[in-house]
């Protein structure tokens, strides 16, 4: 006897295959879909397709906030911490320094005490060292004769280089030093620190921070030692916004130093406000107080 099952109908028959074929294709697409998930939770595929994204959305929602207003809308992260922007702490006095006085809107206008400095009025006469590395050399003689400048002209200044560069440039009474050195991530480009007794100076010391200048361009350089060099003859910030139109001063912030490469005729005349202006024609007075043998042994 024959079998009594009915034979498939060759449209049956058709009909199972295509199940079978649908349910083959449902499971790739399954298992395509669980390797697309297992892709993306690999580090490569975060950090490559969703950090990194995310980080410049974030970096640039950031910069353009913190170029129209010049405040960081990130706390507890200083946004002058990153280079480009030049940055510096004048104003912010410890006990340590011995400054008991005010604060202005960008630091009050500070002075030198007189003696060690000669301040009577006629301008101040001041010995300034450069204890700086050969490079920092032209922009350090370039700030020292652009801050010699104004009509009148509040500044004559005694101009002695060390015998070697001294990165931990000590302060000596009388006298402003400048120097240059790796100082570490200290959220300053360049540092000007002042000593006062009786909220005088008596004491400077400019600190040029390799840490963030190392790869700056000489128009930040320049920036930066003129700025340094003008608070340590007394003066604050002009304006501490980097985003705003720049004055044509090194005492304003900007993140274009290339136009804030001097003094302008302001910061002359806060100048002669504080230490009047040297008579037409004088000639160099010595520096007659400063402490020669402090000096002396910087120099060795
Ligand atoms: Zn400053």
């Amino acid at each position: 006897g024959g079998s009594d099952m009915a034979p498939f109908s060759d449209a049956e028959t058709r009909a199972a295959i295509r199940a079978a074929q649908r349910d083959l294709d449902a499971n790739a697409r399954a298992e395509a879909r669980r390797a697309r998930r297992r892709r993306m939770c690999t580090p490569r595929y975060l950090i490559c397709k969703v950090l990194i994204p995310l980080s410049m959305v974030i970096v640039a929602v950031w910069a353009m906030v913190y170029f129209l207003t010049g405040r960081s809308i990130v706390p507890g992260i200083d946004p002058d911490d990153l280079p480009p922007f030049f940055t510096d702490n004048w104003g912010d006095w410890g006990e340590e320094t011995g400054y008991e006085g005010g604060e202005g809107d960008f630091g009050p206008f500070q002075k030198w005490t007189d003696p060690p400095a000669t301040t009577d009025n006629t301008g101040l006469e001041l010995t300034v060292i450069n204890a700086l590395t050969d490079e920092w050399f032209t922009y350090f003689s370039t700030a020292v004769t652009d801050w010699q400048g104004g009509d009148p002209r509040p500044l004559e200044l005694d101009v002695r280089v060390a015998s070697s560069a001294e990165s931990e440039c000590d302060h000596i009474r009388g006298v402003m030093v400048a120097c240059n050195g790796n100082y570490g991530r200290t959220g300053w480009t360049g540092l000007n620190e002042v000593l006062f007794e009786r909220n005088r100076i008596v004491s400077s010391v400019a600190r040029m921070n390799e840490f963030y200048l190392r790869n700056s361009d000489s128009e930040e350089r320049q920036y930066t030692m003129c700025h340094e060099l003008g608070h340590g003859f007394g003066l604050p910030h002009r304006d501490e916004t980097v985003g705003n139109a720049d004055l044509g001063s090194c005492l304003d912030y900007t993140s274009r130093p290339g136009n804030n490469q001097g003094p302008d005729d302001v910061d002359y005349a806060n100048l002669v406000g504080l230490y009047g202006s040297v008579p037409p024609g004088r000639t160099r007075r010595h520096a007659r107080h400063a402490e020669v043998t402090e000096v002396t042994k910087l120099t060795t």
